[in-house]
């Protein structure tokens, strides 16, 4: 069910380059869950609110749960009592909104911009601009339970190493650029979330510190 050897080999290249691996147990069952619990793992992502929720609930309670995918607003409030990082940021209606639930549940919630670096126009995120006019926003300035821990993408879906070199190497631009200019202050923007089973190794070199991997843990889906 789970790929143990693969396990061992993903966490040692994630270890060796200092970064953190996010286990993407999206439509997996929970004991697929509770079998890389097993191994030791803690740090799980997911995509759906519904299926965190579900998994949440029912799995050990020192599971760090990270939401991976596009977060709907009227959904937020489902997750905002013990969601660990969201990586899906795009707008600042969204911040606003998790920011709104977090304070209920008197939390600061950990948050990463997403940003479009990808070919595909589908692919979500924020571009440069979106992104400084969101961090220079009044609204933003004002938020107690949100904190920017770092930026998150996802490369083109190609076979083309170049390609996807290129874009993380974008990515990683855009997280220097504002670790410079908007957070020199703050030591925890430091995460910059970027590679998934087909290119985690290019996301290492080109500097990732958290790679969010499914099927190569978990068998295709
Ligand atoms: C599904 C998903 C992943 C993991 O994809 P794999 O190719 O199975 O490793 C990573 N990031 C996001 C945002 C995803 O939706």
């Amino acid at each position: 069910m789970i790929q143990v050897q693969q396990y061992q080999n993903i966490l040692q290249k994630t270890q060796e380059h200092k970064a953190q691996l996010v286990a993407v147990s999206k439509t997996k069952p929970k004991e697929a869950v509770q079998a890389l619990y097993d191994l030791g793992q803690r740090v799980f992502g997911e995509n759906k609110v519904q299926e965190l929720v579900e998994k949440f609930e029912a799995l050990p309670k020192d599971i760090h749960w990270h939401l991976i995918g596009s977060l709907q607003r009227n959904k937020v409030k489902y997750i905002a009592s013990f969601v660990h990082l969201i990586h899906s940021v795009d707008s600042l209606r969204l911040l606003k909104e998790i920011n709104k639930q977090a304070a209920k549940e008197g939390r600061v919630i950990d948050a990463l911009l997403q940003f479009h670096i990808g070919q595909e126009a589908t692919k979500s995120g924020l571009r440069m601009e979106e992104a400084t006019a969101l961090l220079e926003s009044e609204d933003y300035k004002a938020m107690q339970h949100i904190r920017l821990v770092g930026v998150m993408g996802m490369a083109s879906f190609t076979s083309d190493q170049v390609q996807v070199q290129q874009e993380f190497e974008q990515l990683q631009g855009y997280f220097q650029a504002l670790q410079t200019r908007y957070f020199s202050a703050e030591a925890s923007f430091k995460e910059l979330s970027m590679g998934m089973s087909g290119d985690y190794e290019l996301a290492l070199e080109a500097g990732s510190t958290m790679v969010r991997v499914g099927s190569l843990l978990f068998g295709a889906r």
